[in-house]
């Protein structure tokens, strides 16, 4: 009785057993061109071409071949793949980020991006104008009431700014960003000095005296 060729052994062993990456390395490795994966039904699967001269390369090289994934899927997850594309499935879940101008520039709800911004500087940015003032931050321009292009951000009340919904806007943000010191601030140069005051001290406390966003670095066009 003849001895298995080593490409059997891989064949039966990892291929057929469904432990196959489809990584192809037992492909590159055959100095034969023994090995292809073109099956034209997709598995991508190795097949042969019938030249095998049985060097034992392809078995040695695969990485199938040494790691056993059923025992070892059943020991980390207690339960095999329900398929091998995507392997075990612990639990699934529906998210997305709660920052809305994150949600609307994140890619599949911007979960990721609002999770790697929590280390980021979110630039807080407030900008006086004549109607009111316009707030942007990392994500972009903030909208009023999250409705896009409406802007300014807060609008005058009446002849008067805003600064109540101002500090209250500000302490959303902190509250997102909870790390944040700084924010730049910027107007027209004919801004009224009190007023340039006044928004200076709702970016730097909050309401009830907490601090907001205490170090304030004037953009340029503001003679303070
Ligand atoms: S020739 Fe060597 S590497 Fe190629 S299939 Fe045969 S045993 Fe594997
Ligand atoms: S090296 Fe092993 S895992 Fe990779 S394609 Fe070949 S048989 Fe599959």
């Amino acid at each position: 009785m003849c001895a298995k060729s080593p490409v059997d052994t891989l064949i039966e062993t990892v291929v057929e057993t469904g432990l196959c990456t489809r990584c192809g390395t037992c492909v590159g490795a055959c100095p034969a061109g023994n090995l292809v994966i073109d099956d034209p039904a997709g598995s991508c699967l190795p097949s042969e071409r019938g030249l095998c001269t049985s060097c034992g390369l392809c078995l040695s090289a695969c990485p199938g071949a040494s790691v056993d994934f059923a025992p070892l899927e059943k020991s980390h997850f207690g339960d095999a793949p329900s398929g091998r594309l995507l392997g075990v499935v612990r639990d699934a879940w529906l998210a997305h980020a709660a920052e809305a101008g994150t949600r609307r520039v994140g890619s599949s709800g911007g979960v990721v991006t609002q999770n790697q911004k929590q280390d980021l500087p979110f630039n807080l940015t407030i900008t006086i104008t004549n109607k009111g003032f316009t707030v942007a931050g990392s994500n972009g321009v903030m909208y009023e009431n999250d409705v896009p292009g409406r802007l300014p951000t807060v609008p005058k009340n009446g002849r008067d700014y805003d600064l109540k919904r101002l500090q209250a806007l500000l302490v959303k943000v902190k509250k997102e960003h909870p790390k944040e010191l700084q924010a730049i601030l910027s107007a027209n140069s004919d801004t009224p000095y009190e007023t340039i005051v006044s928004v200076m001290d709702v970016v730097r406390l909050g309401p009830t005296e907490e601090p907001l966003f205490p170090s304030i670095v004037f953009s340029a066009g503001i003679e303070y």
